[in-house]
């Protein structure tokens, strides 16, 4: 297998077909069953068959349900990291009701594992302008890194100003001891957009995001993919979406699980806190 030689960065959150934050559905209770535990399975294949090393932002709700599924992530190599408890807006909580999600899934987390949580990803990219701040709780429960943060503007999330490399953020002028890894965005027509992860990954062609990968790898950039348990199962049970949030949320979901596998056949790719040891000399 010929690999470009820049390391890429594989993540996956790591929640039920039902969790998701549009204002205008309400979320069912966890009545139907899912596919989770298949498309776990799927995921954890596809990593072992291509050679790739991932970080999992996990639900603390799903280590409490599938806590031999966290391990699994765990004993086959991967980063296990926080995607928060209950999937929740951070934009919508308060400080102290962000800082006790996150450290309850941290809890659950590090109890299934015994290994430090180093990482945390906010559901739907919900750290933005107005909550930027929020980061500085996750230096307090002593997390060494963000990757909630896509420097787009869309109607759900995004700051579209923020630097798209790696970096220490400031808060109120001081920088923190955290690094924040941005999403991937590419430019087009003068603004930022996502090409290698969720709708974006499954909307435009694969070669295309192969090429855009390619390019950034050339300039010693890596990319980022980001991928959910739902969207390498066309079967898995479906939230009743208005018809934008349906597109969004479901397009090419059948075509979604080879594209994925190809796409890590083409290139290297590995967990962020790998990422962040070899590269940034983090120090855990
Ligand atoms: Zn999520």
């Amino acid at each position: 297998m010929i690999k470009s030689g820049v390391n890429n960065m594989l993540t996956f959150d790591i929640e039920e077909w039902f969790h998701a934050n549009y204002d205008d559905i309400v979320t069912p209770a966890d009545g139907k069953p899912s596919h989770f535990r298949y498309c776990m399975d799927t995921l954890l294949e596809i990593c072992r068959k291509t050679d790739c090393k991932a970080t999992f932002f996990v639900l603390g709700y799903i280590g409490e349900h599938y806590p031999d599924v966290v391990k699994a992530i765990l004993r086959e190599g991967h980063e296990v990291a926080s995607h928060g408890y209950a999937h929740q807006l951070a934009y919508k909580q308060t400080y102290e009701q962000f800082k006790a999600d996150v450290k309850k899934s941290v809890d659950i987390l590090e109890h299934i594992t015994g290994v430090k949580v180093i990482g945390y990803r906010a559901p739907s990219w919900s750290i933005v302008e107005s909550n930027l701040h929020y980061l500085q709780a996750l230096e307090e429960l002593g997390l060494k890194y963000d990757a909630s943060i896509f420097p787009v503007k869309t109607f759900l999330y995004g700051i579209p100003t923020a630097p798209t490399e790696i970096h220490k953020p400031r808060v109120g002028g001081k920088e923190l001891g955290i690094y924040e890894v941005p999403m991937s965005v590419m430019q087009m027509a003068g603004k930022n957009i996502g090409y290698s992860g969720g709708f974006y990954f499954r909307f435009f062609p694969e070669l295309w995001i192969k090429n855009v990968i390619r390019t950034a790898n050339r300039q010693g950039k890596s990319s980022i993919v980001y991928l959910h348990p739902r969207e390498v199962d066309p079967t898995e049970q479906k939230l009743s979406l208005p018809f934008k949030e349906h597109f969004i949320h479901y397009y090419n979901v059948r075509g979604t699980k080879s594209k994925l596998e190809r796409i890590l056949r083409s290139f290297e790719f590995t967990s962020i806190a790998e990422q962040l040891k070899t590269r940034y000399n983090l120090e855990v």
